[in-house]
């Protein structure tokens, strides 16, 4: 039977690289994305590169009836085939601006990317995973949803709200071997953050630099793998030694 991992905003950055590393665990990828194709290829072809094999599969995680009929026909066919063991609720947008001058657009449309993005997909799958009582679930939350940045009341109160989730569904799923964790990364080098100057921040980061997207996914990585079989409920910080 052929183990699967699904990872919501695959074709880029952090996203990329847990690709990458799930694949590199010897899961078959499916590699989301919204918008970006030649992108989501270029994680594609860089997975095969690894002899291992994937798919992209295209939705927009905040549109329910998109995410149900692309993923939810998926998972529709071959069940008898395939597991779904692992999923990341990866995908996320960052639109700030002080609360006293923000939009509808941009609180809403960071808010329907994080939570409605992780009910939408993460209901399909669970019930998957609470029949075959196997599986791992992780959302890439954020410092800014431990910690509450200024300019980021939207993304604080999203990673908030799915940093909540996690906690919830944990105890709903525990006892049938399906764990539940968050990863919270610090500043992270990709095209999120490439409006940031690195040297403004270090002072204020113990380790004195930006993360890489590879350190985020080593830690994903262990929390997808049987070894964290003990682990559910927690939110770790991948951050650099800021205080959250
Ligand atoms: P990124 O480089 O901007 O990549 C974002 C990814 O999300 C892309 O693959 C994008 O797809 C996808 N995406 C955006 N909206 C989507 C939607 N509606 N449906 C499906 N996919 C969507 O961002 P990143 O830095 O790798 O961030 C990944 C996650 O880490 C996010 O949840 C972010 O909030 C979190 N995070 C990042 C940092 C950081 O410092 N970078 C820190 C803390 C937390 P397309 O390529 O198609 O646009």
């Amino acid at each position: 039977m052929t183990k699967y991992a699904l990872v919501t905003g695959g074709s880029r950055g952090i996203g990329r690289a847990i690709c990458l590393e799930l694949a590199a665990m010897g899961y078959h990828i499916l590699v989301n994305y919204q918008s970006n194709a030649d992108e989501a290829n270029k994680t594609l072809e860089l997975i095969k590169a690894k002899g291992v094999s994937g798919e992209i599969m295209k939705f927009d995680v905040s549109k329910q009836a998109e995410v149900d009929d692309v993923l939810g026909k998926w998972l529709e066919t071959s069940k008898e085939s395939r597991v779904l063991e692992v999923l990341v609720n990866n995908a996320g947008i960052r639109k700030d601006n002080l609360l006293m001058w923000m939009s509808n657009n941009e609180w809403n449309s960071v808010m329907d990317i994080a939570v409605d993005g992780f009910f939408n997909v993460t209901r399909l799958i669970v019930k998957d995973m609470l029949v075959k009582k196997y599986g791992r679930i992780i959302n890439v939350v954020s410092l800014s949803g431990l910690k509450g940045l200024p300019g980021q009341t939207n993304y604080s109160a999203s990673k908030a709200a799915v940093i909540g989730a996690t906690k919830a569904l944990s105890q709903e799923v525990g006892r049938r071997g399906v764990t539940v964790n968050a990863v919270a990364p610090g500043f992270i080098k990709t095209d999120m953050t490439h409006d940031l100057n690195e040297k403004d921040f270090k002072a204020l980061i113990p380790m004195a630099r930006f993360g890489e997207p590879q350190e985020v996914a080593d830690v994903v990585g262990w929390l997808a793998s049987a070894k964290s079989s003990y682990v559910t409920g927690q939110v770790i910080s991948v951050n650099g030694g800021l205080y959250s």
